[in-house]
């Protein structure tokens, strides 16, 4: 690959997938890991975010499916079509049974708020928002969404309905995706 193709496969990556990369490093900056607890089993969760850009390098022309799917405000996820494993964010190769044959299918509306932090030191891209609430949500369809959440925090609960979003945010003016309470 030419250092220009480097570039923008670069690029496309940051466009794809700086948002929710971006967030990952607001928790890391509130706890110092990239570790978070899952509230049914109480296991330790390590997000390793090099291996997922590794993956998504590799399959990048597959999944502009996903940005398409922002386009028309939907969430879009992937099912192995061999072993049923989920991803989200959406990989074009399973790596549970290394097959390539995924279906493509839409995240439900609402979810359940597992837990939320609120982010008061800022990345220097997001430094002109005020102070912001990142949280892990259970989606039905099988997997956890973690985004940005529009609200107060001091009305969340654990276990409440949260409505997804997928439109352009003010600030940024690009599409992605956040949650609501219900
Ligand atoms: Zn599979």
């Amino acid at each position: 690959m030419s250092d220009n193709v480097v570039n923008s496969v670069s690029k496309t990556l940051d466009k794809l997938y700086g948002e929710p990369l971006k967030q990952l490093e607001t928790l890391i900056g509130a706890t110092g890991l990239p570790v978070y607890k899952d509230p049914k089993s109480g296991a330790l969760l390590w997000v390793d975010v090099r291996e997922l850009r590794l993956r998504f390098t590799l399959s990048v022309n597959k999944i502009a499916k996903f940005v398409d799917g922002l386009r028309e405000g939907k969430l879009l996820y992937t099912v192995c079509k061999r072993c049923g494993a989920k991803y989200f964010p959406p990989q074009a190769d399973c790596p549970r049974c290394k097959a390539s044959d995924m279906e493509w299918r839409e995240t439900s509306p609402v979810g359940e708020l597992i837990t939320w932090t609120v982010i008061n030191v800022k990345p220097a891209s997001f430094s002109h928002h005020a102070d912001y609430v990142v949280g892990i949500v259970k989606m039905p369809d099988g997997f956890n969404i973690t985004a940005w959440v529009e609200a107060d925090p001091k009305t969340l609960k654990p276990g409440m309905k949260m409505r997804l979003l997928v439109d352009r945010r003010p600030g940024e003016n690009y599409i992605t995706y956040w949650f609501k309470p219900a």
